[in-house]
């Protein structure tokens, strides 16, 4: 089991299957050692060294039974079940890992390319991508979807706004069903993700009691380094969430200005969610760029403010309209 915080050292071990119905297995066991040391990289800096991720590969190990004996009934437990028995059966030790992650062709009925969410212990993945892959391990570690909110007219948070599923892609939670695909994978998760996870401490969150002007760094950039600036300004928005205010600058496809997303738990699973706010021109108290379509002209290093109330404006540096945008 995956508990927080998720710092020192993640063992994690990748299960290559095949079956004897398929062509070939999902992926060879070489290419398994590249995603390992990708996705390893990926996690170690979202965590500024703070998580030190160890990755095993098995051999491709033939399963007990064809593909299409787990296309019905109880499939994922029986996958898993036989998956890590082959595993055991190759010399590994499944239960001293904090995760295991499963990669063979589908069989199981759904149209998903991973599922990551299996007792916070495995993953399944049958399609090859590193940012997938972070995106399920993300799931297994607790975190729910990055989504973006549309603005159709006003506020971002008017009711007509229009809530996009996996939208926000910039965060591996977001974009993660493999669109845009892995040249993206070292996106950096939202700051509420990174403190939960153990990443990023209360130092490096500001939390607003009212209207300031607040230094931010970039995300990318490592807390060790800097000068104790914050990463993030967290503004409580009601018991259940709160807005988060911060900088992308050195990855992907670089931001100007500001990002702000809501971070709020989803009402059945309680689970983390997150949701990119839309800056687009036309929103109320309009003084920022569009997160979506901004380029990078900024230095790392950001002055914003921000003030928790609807009425009273945000002083004339800032650049994070959402930030006076209603809180109802
Ligand atoms: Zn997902």
């Amino acid at each position: 089991m995956l508990f927080r915080p998720f710092t020192n050292t993640m063992r994690v071990l990748f299960i290559l299957l095949d079956y004897e119905d398929d062509d070939g297995p999902l992926l060879t066991e070489p290419a398994a050692e590249e995603l390992a040391a990708v996705v390893g990289e990926s996690f170690e800096a979202n965590a500024y060294g703070r998580l030190s991720m160890s990755v095993d590969v098995t051999p491709v190990l033939t399963m007990p039974r064809p593909g299409s004996a787990y296309e019905t009934g109880p499939s994922l437990v029986r996958l898993r079940a036989d998956a890590l028995l082959v595993a055991e059966q190759a010399g590994f030790d499944p239960d001293s890992y904090d995760l295991e992650v499963i990669f063979g062709v589908v069989h199981w009925p759904t149209a998903a390319s991973g599922i990551g969410a299996l007792d916070n212990h495995t993953v399944f993945i049958n399609r090859v991508g590193p940012r997938l892959t972070v995106h399920e391990m993300g799931h297994a570690m607790g975190f729910g979807h990055a989504n973006f909110l549309h603005v159709v007219e006003g506020s971002p948070l008017d009711p007509s706004a229009v809530e996009v599923l996996y939208a926000d892609e910039w965060d591996p939670m977001g974009g993660g069903g493999g669109q845009p695909p892995d040249v993206d994978v070292e996106l950096q998760f939202n700051p509420w993700f990174k403190l939960r996870s153990g990443w990023l401490d209360e130092d490096s969150v500001q939390t607003a009691a009212d209207s300031e002007e607040v230094d931010l760094i970039a995300l990318e950039v490592d807390p060790s380094a800097g000068d104790g600036t914050a990463h993030a300004l967290r503004i409580r928005r009601d018991v259940a969430s709160d807005y988060w205010v911060f900088l992308r600058t050195e990855t992907g496809e670089p931001l100007e200005g500001p990002i702000v997303t809501l971070g709020y738990r989803s009402q059945n699973s309680n689970i983390m969610q997150s949701r990119l706010l839309d800056m687009t021109p036309g929103s109320i108290a309009d003084s920022g760029p569009n997160p979506r379509s901004g380029r990078r002209s900024t230095p790392p290093r950001s002055r914003t403010a921000c003030s928790r109330s609807s009425r009273s404006r945000p002083t004339s540096t800032a650049r994070s309209a959402p930030c006076s945008a209603r809180t109802s």
